[in-house]
């Protein structure tokens, strides 16, 4: 299926390797663990999860008295989905109106999952708008036009350079007027410093609260998962100026680098949502714990 496929490259880079440690030892030792933290490491796990992981894993061989190096995969499995698991992980725009408010620096993947989302919810029967918040490119602009008429979603746009809050005060009138069910909301992914970003994203935060506190309201961060560890400091950094509610992991299928996702959960404590696995609307899926994990070990 799709997501095995996408997550092919990763499965080379993390569990292709350590089958190839497990294979080449005969007992569980101190040594295989060491190779096991090496990999994860280099697999961008972070290194406290890492170090976390080996811990627990250790704990696990000793209290089961595991001798076969091929049994501490199992075990490592599990422990990985574990991290994974979340409650709320699904993306849930069944209440109407949901807004969606999708944060994160450029070329990461934004405009293209607000597109992908459009288009799902636009099959799925939904009433969709699409907002260009993003009025510092051109392009941005330009390139939200182009997933609104290919899904056949209406887009409430202002001229390149216009301030993103009336484009988000036009947007939000426009979904209450015509009775829109997912309101969809880009904004400048610009990240010169913290504050301003901090006082860029509250200015449309707040309308969007002023105008339709009655609406749900979902905070989006997107993150490019082939930028290793830069994906969890902008993760970090971006929960430090605004409430997000979900994480987007995009081009999880373009790195053998795939254990960001471990790391963004364990070290961030924001959920991952959704994870994209290439380029087609069908490439952006709701992020399950257990499906990722047989993915990636199956
Ligand atoms: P933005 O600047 O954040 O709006 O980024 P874009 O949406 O323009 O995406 C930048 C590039 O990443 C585009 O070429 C997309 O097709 C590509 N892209 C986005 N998501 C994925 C994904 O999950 N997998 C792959 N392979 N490419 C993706």
């Amino acid at each position: 299926d799709r997501l095995k496929q996408g997550l092919s490259k990763a499965k080379q880079g993390i569990t292709d390797r350590i089958d190839e440690v497990l294979k080449s030892y005969t007992k569980v030792d101190e040594e295989l663990l060491e190779e096991l933290e090496e990999i994860l490491i280099t697999a961008d796990v972070g290194v406290n999860t890492t170090m976390d992981i080996i811990e627990q894993l250790r704990v696990k061989i000793k209290q089961k008295g595991i001798t076969d190096p091929m049994d501490v995969r199992v075990e490592l499995k599990a422990i990985v989905e574990e991290i994974l698991t979340n409650d709320n992980s699904k993306l849930d725009v069944s209440h109407s109106p949901t807004i969606i408010l999708m944060v994160g620096v450029n070329g990461v993947g934004k405009t293209t999952t607000i597109g992908k989302l459009a288009n799902k919810y636009k099959k799925d029967g939904k009433k969709v708008l699409l907002a260009a918040g993003d009025t510092f490119r051109a392009a941005a602009i330009e390139q939200l036009e182009v997933w609104s008429s290919r899904s056949n979603v209406d887009i409430i746009k202002h001229q390149e350079g216009a301030d993103p809050g009336a484009v988000i005060f036009d947007a939000v009138k426009a979904a209450k007027a015509r009775n829109v069910d997912v309101l969809i909301c880009d904004t400048a992914g610009r990240l010169h410093n913290k504050a301003n970003l901090m006082n860029e994203l509250g200015k449309v935060f707040k309308i969007v609260d002023r105008e339709f506190p009655e609406a749900k309201k979902e905070v989006l961060l997107v993150v490019d998962a082939t930028t290793g560890q830069n994906a969890v400091s902008q993760a970090k950094t971006f929960k430090e100026v605004a409430q997000i509610t979900g994480i987007v992991l995009t081009k999880l299928d373009g790195t053998a680098k795939g254990g960001v996702v471990i790391a963004v959960k364990s070290e961030v404590d924001v959920p991952v949502k959704l994870i994209g696995v290439g380029e087609t609307v069908e490439d952006l899926q709701d992020f399950d714990a257990k499906a990722f994990s047989d993915a990636l070990f199956g």
